[in-house]
């Protein structure tokens, strides 16, 4: 339900940005001479979305691809595409004229790698995984096609001693455990104080056993399946992994079994302690609900561990101390930080990543910037000679 919140204040937000920006007039110094810059659109853009939140990430791209005045073509993923078409239906209604809204279903291999090499297309705005945005990058190369990366995180969620107890343990749960870890953002590395991390963990153990699992029509369920058993059994052997490297299982990490669960692709709320940011469970992203626990003992060390990763899309900072909070939250490579709270995000600002989290800004006006074009357009006014290549005096010299 607020998925759908969320998408109607993007297509607000990029609604009230509409006529607001004409771009600039130059003062070129010159009399005469109009100078201006001004947006134009990139052309047709590929528009390629993940199977999570499929109608929200359509429309972060949808919305401001079309204010700068673009056509696009949208391949929405092949486990999720229902919402995306029947967003096709709304624009239809909504007036967008024929050829400017399109979409096509099918496969990355079949759709998606088309869309990222073929010359017709000016843009390919990718969300989703790492590997598949390094090959749309090869793959757009060859045209030199502008793309826009909005891949995946391994974010840190980092609590102080100071901070209030109550909140950060339950956010904690929140920032990995909602959606059952199967979000870009999920807080998945716990980053905790040294002092606080006995207690800490032990009562976010005790809440996370409490999750119910359960599908989309049990009423009680807190969070539901993973989207496939592959993907399933992908979360289960980084959980493995962690083991097999020194981690210490203290809930979770099994396949359910019980006549509910068993026949869905579920997996339980998962908590390894114990672990060092070498670990493959911690450097990769499993897109599942697993947390894993690491300590530090000064604000330095948060920072490091928590900036000790190829991604960088989002994290927290959990304290009491405001210039604490500061300093940490401009010291960490990531495209978003919060501050006592996890996940929240407004269509005015920008969202995306610091370093393989991607290239690209989505929503806010950065989030509009990709989709256009600057130009600069000089007139002159009242035209005259140059006088750069005068008539040779001397007559003409070959
Ligand atoms: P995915 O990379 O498997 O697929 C994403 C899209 O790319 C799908 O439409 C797929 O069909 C297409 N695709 C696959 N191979 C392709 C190819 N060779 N060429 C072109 N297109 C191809 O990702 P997924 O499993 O659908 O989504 C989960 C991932 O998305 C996670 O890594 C998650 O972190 C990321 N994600 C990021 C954000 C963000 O804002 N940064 C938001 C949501 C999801």
């Amino acid at each position: 339900e607020y998925d759908i919140d969320d998408v109607i204040a993007c297509f607000r937000y990029y609604g009230s940005v509409a006529g607001t920006d004409a771009g600039r007039v130059i003062d070129t110094g010159r009399p005469g001479a109009i100078s201006r810059v001004v947006h134009a659109p990139v052309g047709v853009c590929g528009l390629i979305t993940p199977w999570n939140y499929p109608l929200l990430q359509a429309s972060w791209k949808v919305a401001p691809a079309l204010l700068a005045g673009n056509t696009f073509v949208l391949k929405p993923s092949e486990l999720t595409p229902s919402t995306s078409i029947l967003l096709m239906d709304t624009l239809r209604e909504a007036g967008v004229p024929d050829g400017v809204a399109n979409l096509v279903t099918g496969t990355g291999p079949e759709v998606g790698a088309v869309l990222s090499s073929d010359p017709r297309v000016d843009l390919v705005s990718f969300t989703g995984g790492l590997e598949t945005g390094k090959r749309i990058m090869v793959a757009a190369a060859e045209t030199v096609k502008r793309v826009a990366l909005e891949l995946g995180g391994k974010n840190p969620n980092v609590v102080f001693a100071d901070a209030d107890r109550e909140a950060a343990i339950d956010n904690a749960l929140t920032a990995v455990f909602l959606n059952s870890g199967q979000v870009c953002s999920a807080g998945t590395r716990l980053i905790v104080e040294e002092s606080i991390h006995e207690e800490f963990v032990a009562e976010v153990v005790r809440r996370a056993r409490q999750i119910r699992l359960g599908g989309p029509f049990d009423q009680e369920a807190q969070t539901g399946p993973l989207i496939s058993t592959a993907h399933r059994d992908k979360v289960h052997a980084y959980v493995q992994a962690g083991v097999a490297e020194g981690a210490r299982l203290l809930c979770g990490g099994f396949i359910p079994d019980t006549p509910e669960l068993g026949r869905g692709s579920f997996y339980p709320p998962t908590v390894l302690d114990g672990c060092k940011t070498s670990m493959r469970v911690v450097q990769e992203e499993s897109f599942g609900p697993v947390m894993t626990v690491e300590t530090f003992t000064t604000e330095e060390e948060a920072v490091r561990l928590a900036n000790d990763t190829v991604y960088g899309l989002a994290g927290a900072v959990w304290t009491a101390d405001a210039s604490k909070a500061q300093r940490v939250s401009e010291a960490l490579r990531h495209g978003t930080v919060w501050i006592n709270d996890y996940h929240p995000y407004v269509p005015q600002a920008e969202w995306g990543g610091f370093g393989q989290s991607g290239n690209g800004r989505e929503l806010g006006l950065a989030g509009l910037a990709e989709y256009r074009e600057t130009k600069h357009i000089w007139q002159n006014i009242s035209p005259g000679p140059s006088h750069w290549f005068e008539p040779s005096q001397a007559g003409v010299q070959q």
